[in-house]
């Protein structure tokens, strides 16, 4: 249902708020993604917003002033809280409604807006006097692992003869991440302390992380959730699917190294992962679900409760990631950020689908407003790798900056900062805003 495309997705829709109308613009009326934003001016609580160029429409303020009726009206109600959670639990019919009455009421020509223009401006907020906040409360946090080039990549790192460990073309691979330390896009990050252990040294010492990395993700938020013991079918997995953000999970290669055999990782990765502030939903991305990654003829076909045709046909999503860098030395001298990569979504080798159904096919309860990550997105070519451990070949390769700097992990004053974009003939550019973290120095209050 979220794939059908309908009135909302017409690229002639042009909306009243003037900046959704530029080409260049994330947001246009036929996006529509759903945040959390606090006014930096008032004292009000933190409210449900949907982004429209550089605007962000107050739900709630919006609902008060004019009609909304039913699954409209129950869907704005789910948003009177402060996160999107109770949005997100009732299914894609709740958000399909609000997103059919907020699109009719954001065109260029509504009628409502023509006889409500103060009332209805007056829910606009502009989006740099607003501060962004997590989206959601996120309950359980996981880690997939599903972009083939990236496990090889790596994989052939440690053991070359043998990249890809016999499980990978059956298994979607995944580990359980911390969500207490997931912050919001614009949030520093500082560098964590851990055990690393040099290859020739006899003993492992503890300090700050020398090899810094962000990894490029795509997150996807779980909404309505299933029971304890009652696994989701393939078929229904998009229905457990409320939208998708853009992620960095920040690695510490070093910790990761000396401390993920035989569990896998841990303090490595939970320092610290970083979400952008709006979530696309399901239906915004229904045009760009034009290519999906194409098993090679001698690969196993998945096991049959991960396969399904419509799955295999359409499962994937068009959707380019980018990576740029800044460092310190860089923004002193005021030059534009630099990309390190660009990558695409459709190029898993998992779908979103089949990662959901695996995680609920041993009976795990989902619940809503769970996350869900990707894995770093890289592709078949160097600069489609989506970390800088697969960029740098494991640091032999150094980057080099405009500023005359090289980089072989990230260092004390960079910033990561992580774009994403659908685009498709025939249809209007969306975007996902940005993932943006700086990076700070390590705590020196460890002993
Ligand atoms: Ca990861």
């Amino acid at each position: 249902m979220s794939r059908l495309i309908n009135e909302t997705h017409d690229p002639k829709l042009k909306s009243w708020v003037e900046s959704a109308n530029d080409p260049n613009t994330d947001f246009p009326i036929q996006n529509l993604p759903l945040g959390v934003f606090k006014s930096r001016s008032s004292n009000e609580p933190p409210r449900v917003g949907v982004a429209i160029g550089n605007q962000i429409l107050n739900v709630k303020a919006c609902s008060e002033a004019v009609h909304f009726d039913k699954l409209a009206a129950e869907a704005v109600r789910a948003c009177a809280g402060s996160s999107l959670n109770s949005l997100m639990a009732p299914g894609t019919e709740h958000c399909s409604a609000l997103r059919e009455r907020l699109s009719r009421l954001l065109r260029a020509d509504s009628k409502e807006y023509k006889s409500n223009k103060k009332t209805l401006e007056k829910c606009l907020v502009p989006m740099d006097s607003a501060q962004l906040l997590l989206p959601v409360e996120i309950g359980d946090y996981t880690d997939f692992y599903s972009s083939i080039h990236h496990a090889t990549n790596v994989g052939s790192m440690f053991r070359p003869d043998n990249p890809l460990l016999p499980n990978y073309k059956y298994v979607p691979i995944g580990y359980h991440g911390r969500s207490s330390s997931i912050v919001v896009s614009g949030t520093s990050v500082r560098r964590p302390n851990g055990q690393t252990k040099d290859d020739d040294a006899q003993e492992p010492f503890f300090g700050p992380c020398r090899l810094l990395d962000y990894e490029l993700e795509v997150g996807f938020f779980v909404g309505p959730g299933n029971s304890i013991g009652e696994p989701i079918k393939i078929k229904d997995a998009e229905n457990h699917i409320f939208g998708l953000c853009l992620l960095n999970d920040w690695s510490a290669r070093d910790i990761q190294k000396w401390e993920y055999q035989p569990l896998g990782p841990f303090l490595g990765k939970s320092f610290a992962t970083t979400l952008s502030s709006w979530v696309v939903t399901m239906e915004a991305l229904a045009p760009f679900r034009n290519g999906v990654f194409k098993r090679a003829d001698n690969d196993p076909k998945p096991l049959p409760y991960l396969d399904i045709a419509e799955d295999q046909e359409h499962g994937g999503i068009d959707l380019t990631l980018e990576v740029f860098i800044t460092s310190e030395k860089m923004r002193n001298q005021k030059m534009v950020p630099m990309r390190l990569s660009q990558g695409n979504f459709k190029d898993m080798y998992w779908t979103i689908a089949q990662m959901l159904t695996h995680h609920a096919s041993n009976g795990c309860n989902l619940r809503p407003g769970d996350l869900m990550g990707s894995g770093t997105v890289s592709g078949a070519t160097k600069d489609s790798r989506g970390c800088l451990l697969e960029l740098a070949s494991r640091g032999s390769e150094p980057i080099q900056l405009p500023s005359g700097e090289a980089r072989r992990f990230l260092q004390d004053g960079d910033e990561v900062i992580m774009h994403a974009y659908c685009q498709r003939q025939g249809f209007r550019r969306i975007g996902f805003g940005e993932c943006r973290g700086p990076v700070l120095p390590a705590s020196n209050k460890t002993t």
